[in-house]
């Protein structure tokens, strides 16, 4: 069983949960709302900050939560496009959130579309043979607090770069839960997390604006559709046919196309919006034209937008992109069918720039460090 924290990170709580703990220390419950207001809307770094809350009521929080579960470790820019941020939970585990700055034609960088990639696990037992994150497995699921902290911290990091005007979330264009780990395999603590970020007491960040991911967990697919606040939905398909989904994705075994792509219906059905389909190009295992009219099958069956991402080296991982001509023509049997489908071009390579490196290779030289002394 995972160790939990000293203190109960306070981005993990609810209104309702947070009124209640106040009640029962005999504070009046308007308090909760005015403690969330410091952490979502005046962004207090300190419990000092915090000074319409009697002394007492603030002693008391510090000895009960953590203020800021997630601290920054670094920031790495990539050409104005991306921000990785490197952040380290209470036990020292890395996760990775990423700001993604996708240029708009000719509007420039300012009116860029803005998204955020959050994680929910640190690593991943799923398996998938091409990612870095899953490579060392599993090592816990996140807590909702740790989960809505990215987004904190990724609001400071904005902060950083516009020093004038303090960055809203509202200002991002989307949130995708598509980083390191499995969402739908940490599912109460992803919903709790959402509904903070949701909540107008909380982040106030739209749900149709949120995209969660999976790699297959059909159940919790059904589950998600069921959800009230009507998140959307992008599952990784990586392979148009069991045989080759299989081989990169032990998931395929347990859910294959039979038991997925109907849940995937199912899901578009009940909100009435395209789900995305996400297919990351690998030269020589899901590149082939074969590969390519198998997926615009199931993408118009499904009405579903297809996301084709040409694959980014992991070291230690023999898996390859393929050329761009060979991308193109992938793009075009889907486009030529009326397909909606994007290929993300050059700056994909940085965007994507394989998720969950940066933090392998910190990990991996922490543990060097260690070996060394
Ligand atoms: S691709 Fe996603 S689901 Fe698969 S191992 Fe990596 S993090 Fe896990």
């Amino acid at each position: 069983m995972t160790p939990a924290p000293a203190k109960r990170p306070l981005t993990g709580e609810t209104l309702d949960s947070l009124r209640l703990a106040v009640a029962e220390r005999g504070e009046p419950e308007f308090r909760a709302k005015q403690i969330l207001d410091w952490v979502y809307k005046k962004r207090a770094r300190s419990w000092d900050e915090m000074t319409n809350l009697p002394k007492g009521l603030r002693a008391w929080l510090a000895d009960t939560f953590t203020l800021m579960p997630a601290s920054l470790v670094l920031n790495r820019h990539s050409a104005d496009v991306t921000d990785k941020l490197l952040l380290e939970l209470w036990d020292k585990s890395l996760i990775e959130t990423v700001i993604i700055r996708a240029p708009q034609e000719g509007v420039g960088m300012e009116c860029s579309r803005k998204t955020i990639c959050i994680s929910t696990q640190v690593g991943c037992a799923m398996g998938c043979v091409f990612c870095a994150s899953g490579l060392a497995g599993l090592r816990r699921d996140m807590s909702a607090g740790e989960i809505v902290a990215q987004l904190l911290q990724v609001c400071y990091a904005e902060d950083e770069r516009t020093p004038r005007a303090r960055a809203e979330l509202a200002s991002f264009d989307n949130i995708v839960v598509m980083g390191m780990g499995e969402p739908l395999a940490n599912y109460e603590a992803l919903m709790r997390a959402l509904t903070i970020v949701n909540a107008d007491w909380g982040l106030g960040f739209g749900a149709r604006r949120i995209t969660v991911s999976t790699s297959g967990l059909a159940p919790k697919i059904a589950r998600l559709a069921d959800e009230a606040l009507g998140f959307r939905l992008a599952v990784s398909l990586h392979g148009a046919t069991d045989e080759v989904r299989s081989r990169i994705m032990p998931v395929n075994k347990a859910y294959p196309l039979p038991k997925l792509l109907p849940a995937i219906r199912a899901f578009g059905e009940r909100h009435g919006r395209m789900v995305t389909l996400e297919f990351i190009l690998i030269e020589d295992v899901n590149d082939s034209l074969e590969q390519a009219r198998a997926l615009r099958d199931i993408a118009l069956d499904l009405h579903a937008h297809v996301n084709l991402i040409p694959y980014n080296t992991v070291e230690g991982l023999p898996w390859r992109r393929p050329d761009a001509v060979r991308q193109q023509a992938f793009a075009d049997v889907l486009r030529k069918s009326g397909v909606s489908a994007t290929l993300r071009r050059e700056k994909g390579h940085e965007i994507a720039a394989a998720c969950g490196q940066l933090r392998l290779k910190t990990e991996r030289e922490r543990a060097g460090g260690e070996d060394s002394t």
